[in-house]
């Protein structure tokens, strides 16, 4: 897959980004796009195209799809479904994953054709109200976001989880509040062994972490240990952003968010500045994981405005 910028996704989901730690988004014509469908398990498949992984369960019910991309991508998206040739059903549901642009720019189009949207949520609240995500106040990555349509929005919404029992399976999301964002949920196909973990999970190096947005790297790393320790050890992970997965590779992240956190944690204790820490490139170990969008002193900013408390507008049940 190609790699692509963040912030051209967010861009490109009517997100203006004020100012940015790296990388500019390329435009991206969506007439271009082509969208491929890869089986994971069972009747589970991927299809990738621009913006987040969607998972797909397909079979005598049905569809349903776990997040959307980008609304001029739906159609080729409904093509891709359909010319899998496993069944004419539509798609009946579809769940975000949370409320980034590049994961629910095709709810629009989805719930036009038919399929109902569902969310935690934090999900609707975001996309109804607008607003500003980031990695903090004065972050150095900061966007906002317009109000959505109505058509966008998710209809059915839930606090803690929701379960759709389709295709001989329990689907079920579980939201994980404050990791990504404060509305993330993880989805979970016990039938399948496949789950899809969101933007909670990424593949590009060091994760985004909306602060602004209730997002925090402590809570991410609670998602993270509580989704690991009830999967199975040969569950198949659909990553927000990236390759199909295994456990290991999890576990790896997990460690690298707590390891890091540490770092900025004792930084902090000693009284340092984020600039000192930027400075000192106390993060210099990690630095494999420094990536076009999140680059090391982006992420030793977001650790630094989750461990300082810096926190989003909604807050959660638990
Ligand atoms: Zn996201």
């Amino acid at each position: 897959m190609r790699k692509r910028c963040l912030l051209g996704w967010m861009l490109m989901s009517g997100m203006a980004v004020t100012a940015f730690a790296a990388g500019g988004g390329q435009e991206t014509d969506f007439s271009k796009v082509q969208i491929k469908a890869t089986k994971v398990s069972g009747n589970i498949y991927m299809l990738e195209g621009e913006g987040g992984n969607i998972a797909a369960s397909i079979g005598e019910d049905g569809i349903v799809i776990v997040d959307d991309q980008f609304a001029p991508l739906a159609e080729k998206i409904q093509a891709s479904l359909k010319g899998l040739g496993i069944t004419d059903k539509p798609v009946r549901f579809v769940i975000n994953t949370h409320y980034h642009g590049d994961h629910t720019g095709g709810n629009a189009p989805f719930s036009n054709a038919g399929s109902t949207v569902i969310a935690q949520d934090n999900v609707r609240k975001r996309m109804e109200s607008g607003g500003t995500g980031g990695i903090g106040p004065g972050g150095s990555v900061h966007f906002e976001h317009k109000p959505a349509e109505k058509a966008a929005l998710p209809i059915i919404t839930f606090e803690h989880d929701l379960t759709v029992h389709l295709n001989g399976e329990d689907i079920r999301a579980l939201h994980f509040p404050a990791g990504h964002t404060d509305g993330d949920s993880i989805i979970f196909f016990p039938k399948n062994n496949v789950v899809h973990m969101g933007d909670d999970f990424v593949r590009y190096g060091f994760p985004f972490i909306d602060v602004s947005s209730g997002g925090s790297v402590q809570g991410m790393i609670a998602a993270m240990e509580k989704a690991t320790a009830q999967l199975p050890a040969d569950v198949k992970v659909i990553p927000g952003h990236g390759a199909v997965s295994n456990l290991d590779d999890v576990r790896e992240f997990t460690k690298m968010l707590k390891d890091t956190s540490v770092v900025v944690e004792k930084a902090l204790k000693k009284h340092k500045t984020l600039e000192q820490m930027k400075r000192e490139k106390i993060l210099e170990p990690w630095k494999k994981w420094s990536g076009d969008f999140v680059n090391t002193d982006a992420f030793i900013e977001t650790l630094y405005n989750s461990l300082t408390g810096t926190k989003g507008d909604f807050r959660k049940h638990n």
